[in-house]
């Protein structure tokens, strides 16, 4: 290990703002390449398709003190769930604080990344470079190549679209649209969309905890962050509690009640949902069963025209620089990786902000940062027994988490913000 190793970071959203500094704050050389313009990445919002998948609309999921980098609190004067404006300003100013940007080569696409046999790596650029690093950093995000409904999009008549590529909903005046999914891009476009269309219906194939972003006063959270010192099963019990007291009956609202608890899945995080269902704007549907031009049949036996389909249904895990013998993970149920970071083959390869926590990703992707500083100069040595870790993290996966590919890279956020911490304790 080199006090002053060369590291590569691809991605300048929030994970690769974050692996800039805190390499740079361990003395290494850094080369960030972006291939938008500018930093922000997913919140680098533009009407334009492109990386990003925010919308118009779109504000945190994760409330705002509990999605801040660890060393750089957001303004005071932010709400409790900002805005995507917002939170573009914030990583701005991040970058602008720890004086990232000339780390960071704009409008360049890395379009290769090879391993050469002494575990350096050779990037290529679309710009024509070539050049060999001692690390590389994977910060390229994983909400941005759409997962499409294959068989839908095929059979469907009317205009179709992924929610990667809804921006606002002012086309959708006056038509029937159907939303397929119910995670956070599904919910959020129905909401949107019932404003101006004539009707929308969301088609949920498995039974979602869909909840109100704020409990007793408090973005439900921070509410959750106080169980944490909880025993598990403790936890279990006040979640599906509050859940009761938040909710009631989901078959109140025409939906599937989860049979698994809260904490073993992803939940949806929509005040609104549950309101226009209840006021007739949003109607919930069933799976799809079939499609016949524009007529949408379901797996209750009803049938449906539309104009519109918005398919909200996920993202793949994508590196397209990465050759596919060392790395391939779209179509995997585990991703099997040491602290979601270290992969046990290839160690000079680390990945950052490659998992999806109940909380924010960048606070994490810092904790996750500091490590691989440390690591990449010496002060921080892997376990001897990487590979088991990797697989227990996945095993870890597995137990806490209903099996489904939206839990494959799925953590618990005080969890693994306490596993992050424990180790950075001892470099
Ligand atoms: C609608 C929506 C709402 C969300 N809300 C939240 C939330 O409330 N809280 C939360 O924590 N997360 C949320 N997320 C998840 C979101 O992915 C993260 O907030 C965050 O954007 C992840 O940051 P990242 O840096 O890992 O990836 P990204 O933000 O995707 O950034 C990756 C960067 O890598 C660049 N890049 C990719 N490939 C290359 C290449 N080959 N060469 C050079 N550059 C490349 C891209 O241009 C981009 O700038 C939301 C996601 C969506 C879609």
């Amino acid at each position: 290990m080199k006090k002053h190793a060369t590291v590569a970071i691809i991605g300048a959203g929030c994970s690769g703002l974050t692996a800039i500094k805190n390499c740079r704050e361990r003395g290494m050389e850094v080369t960030c390449y972006e291939a938008n313009d500018d930093i922000g990445g997913n919140w680098l919002y533009s009407e334009q398709p492109g990386h990003s998948s925010v919308c118009e609309t779109t504000h945190l999921i994760s409330s705002k003190s509990l999605s801040a980098y660890l060393d750089f609190p957001m303004p005071d004067d932010y709400p409790d769930y900002p805005s995507h404006e917002q939170v573009l300003a914030y990583f701005r100013s991040y970058a602008k604080h720890f004086n990232l940007r000339p780390y960071i080569q704009f409008s360049t696409r890395v379009t290769g990344a090879h391993l050469l046999p002494d575990q350096r790596w050779r990037l290529t650029t679309d710009t024509g470079e070539s050049t060999e690093y001692d690390y590389l950093i994977v910060a390229n995000g994983h909400h941005h190549a759409p997962r499409h409904p294959e068989d839908v999009r095929a059979a469907f008549t009317g205009r179709y679209l992924h929610s990667h590529d809804y921006k606002n909903n002012r086309s959708f005046a006056g038509e029937r649209v159907l939303v397929i999914g119910g995670g956070n891009s599904g919910c959020d476009c129905a909401v949107e969309i019932s404003r101006l269309a004539r009707r929308t219906d969301i088609s949920i194939r498995r039974a979602h905890y869909i909840l109100p972003k704020f409990f007793l006063g408090r973005p439900v959270d921070t509410f959750n962050q106080t169980l944490r010192y909880f025993p598990k099963f403790v936890q279990r019990g006040l979640r599906r509690l509050t859940v009761k007291a938040m909710v009631g009956d989901y078959g109140q609202y025409g939906l599937e009640s989860p049979t698994v608890p809260v904490t073993s899945t992803h939940p949806t995080l929509n005040s609104e949902l549950l309101y226009k269902i209840r006021h007739g704007r949003v109607h919930p549907r069933r799976a799809i069963q079939r499609v016949t031009d524009k007529t949408v049949a379901f797996a209750d036996g009803t049938e449906q025209e539309y104009d519109t389909i918005v398919a909200a249904t996920g993202y793949r895990i994508t590196f397209p620089f990465l050759d596919r013998v060392l790395i391939d993970y779209e179509e995997a149920d585990r991703i099997p990786l040491y602290l979601r970071m270290f992969h046990p083959d290839y160690p000079s390869l680390i990945f950052i902000g490659l998992f999806q926590p109940q909380g924010a990703i960048w606070p994490l992707a810092d904790a996750q940062s500091r490590l691989a500083a440390a690591y990449m100069t010496g002060s921080y040595t892997l376990p001897p027994d990487l590979r088991a870790r990797a697989e227990a993290d996945s095993d870890r996966i597995d137990r806490d988490f209903q099996r489904s590919k939206r839990h494959t890279i799925e953590v618990h956020y005080h969890d693994f913000m306490y596993r992050l911490e424990r180790e950075l304790s001892r470099n």
